[in-house]
């Protein structure tokens, strides 16, 4: 609480604030209030391989673990979902499903039904059909590989975009799949709706590929070692990885991707992972590399002890840093008070970083989850200065042949037709012979929902997508004469 200065003879008072910070415990919630977990012990729970083998992966499964807590109008929503819509298949490890409705021990039927649709980790890792809009489930330019991530594909799994970096996918599944993957294109088990991509080359020969890849180009220092979930690849593979990694010595930085470590840090927590990691982090250390771990939680109830403890031993192991890049969903995380709770929590009672939230990408049926680039900036300028600055995190949106972009350096918006248009300072790799990738100013699309009614009108009357481009380039211009007009009446009245 912060204390105003008092007058003389007066106590001092509480100045009143937009966000009230208070320091909270975390807690591991009780996971025998779930009548298919009753009788599961700490042991049981704290064991990797539990935690796997029990992972709910069905409707059944659920019913298994909850039962007639929830009604049955909730299985059917799940189910429908899973029939019609969900772009991930649905695995969730116990330690995920526990942070749901995590204080509610009431017993009255119907109490959990509701508690469990309106929790926010739910809303995101077992999406149901009530959800989803239906006015636009899917923006008219989403697509399954919005980030082109596959086109830039410089060998199999390897996303060469950026000057210096690159992204390795060393594998295609996780321990927990998340309902807005934005990778849904190559990510995990085929869905009714969405047939899969499928890397074609072995492991070995693609991992022999990226390395040979990395080898060639020295250029590129920085290496997102991801998937997938690097927890899902076997120890001794991901050493044998790493260690090859850090034998090439232009490599200066590499961050391991892995939402494991707070979907399942029971994996992380385990002697042989530790011991494992200790051995790469002081080989990096001697080399002057900087290894991180980069984590995904989007929500508060997600930040346990379990998640602290296992942040701790891969800090004590040598990681430099354990980082989170959250993502910014609506009904999830969409306010500043949901932000700063989980920032300080992270950054207070974990020493995880927050380091980014970006925002959800257009692949489809994610317009539910997805906000405006308006709302993000709203909820950028609403969480400064409450943080350490290093510790505030900044909203990103990931523009498709852009790349990440902090919300505010946009070049233009059109709120009316949520069009905001987007500059980049360097080519990505499918870009060397494009004589206008500097120059070319590269569209973001809001949630249609979102915007005012002229501008859903527009998006209604739009028979095609190459229609929508077209008649973007109007609105293109439409927005730019008048910002030139607004510019030229300020710039007059100031003189
Ligand atoms: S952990 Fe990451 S890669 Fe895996 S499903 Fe979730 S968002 Fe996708």
């Amino acid at each position: 609480m912060v204390i105003g200065r008092a007058h003389d003879g007066e106590q001092p008072t509480a100045i009143e604030q937009p966000y009230q910070y208070r320091r909270r415990t975390l807690v591991e919630p009780d996971w025998t209030r779930f009548p298919g977990w009753a009788d599961v012990t700490a042991e049981q729970w704290s064991s990797a391989q539990w935690q796997r083998v029990n992972c709910v992966k069905n409707v059944g499964q659920l019913r298994e673990v909850v039962g007639d807590r929830l009604h049955e109008s909730f299985y059917e929503d799940l189910a429908a979902d899973m029939a019609n819509s969900a772009t991930m298949s649905m695995l969730l490890p116990p330690q995920m499903l526990n942070t749901m409705v995590p204080e509610l021990d009431d017993t009255a039927p119907g109490s959990w039904t509701d508690a469990l649709a309106a929790d926010p980790i739910r809303r995101y890792m077992l999406p149901v059909a009530s959800d989803r809009r239906t006015d636009w489930p899917s923006h008219p330019f989403a697509a399954r590989d919005s980030l082109h991530e596959h086109d830039m594909w410089a060998v199999e799994g390897l996303t060469h975009r950026y000057p210096t970096k690159v992204l390795a996918e060393l594998l295609s599944t996780c321990p927990q799949y998340c309902g807005h993957c934005t990778r849904m294109d190559l990510v995990g088990n085929s869905t009714p709706t969405v047939d899969k991509r499928r890397l074609s080359l072995k492991p070995v020969d693609r991992q022999s590929a990226i390395l040979d890849y990395l080898r060639e180009h020295p250029g590129v220092r920085d290496v997102v070692v991801s998937g997938g979930d690097v927890a899902n690849l076997p120890w001794k593979h991901l050493e044998s990885f790493l260690d090859r990694l850090l034998d090439i010595e232009t490599i200066r930085d590499v961050r391991l991707a892995t939402k494991a470590l707070m979907g399942l840090p029971q994996h992380w927590l385990q002697d042989e992972i530790v011991e494992g990691m200790g051995r790469v982090a002081k080989r990096a250390a001697g080399q002057g590399v900087n290894l991180a771990i980069h984590t995904h939680i989007n929500h508060v109830n997600s930040v346990t002890p379990a998640v602290a403890a296992a942040a701790a031993a891969m800090l004590d192991a040598g990681v430099r840093d354990v980082r989170n890049q959250g993502v910014l969903m609506r009904g999830v995380n969409d306010t500043p008070e949901a932000l700063l709770d989980l920032c300080f929590a992270m950054q207070g009672e974990a020493n995880i970083l927050p380091y980014y939230f970006y925002m959800c990408d257009m692949i489809p049926n994610a317009e539910h989850w997805r906000t405006s680039v308006a709302q993000a900036q709203d909820l950028q300028t609403a969480i400064m200065g409450y943080l350490p600055g290093y510790a505030t995190p900044r909203i990103i949106c990931d523009v498709p042949m852009v790349g990440k972009r902090w919300v505010h350096q946009l070049s233009e918006y059109d709120r009316e037709l949520g069009i905001s248009y987007w500059t980049k300072n360097y080519r990505t790799s499918i870009e060397a012979e494009d004589p206008d990738a500097l120059t070319r100013r590269y569209p973001f699309y809001d949630p249609i929902d979102t915007l005012p009614k002229a501008g859903q009108e527009w998006w209604r009357n739009m028979k095609s997508p190459e229609r929508v481009r077209a008649d973007g380039d109007e609105a293109a211009a439409r927005s730019r004469e008048a910002s030139e007009r607004q510019a030229s009446s300020s710039a007059d009245a100031g003189a």
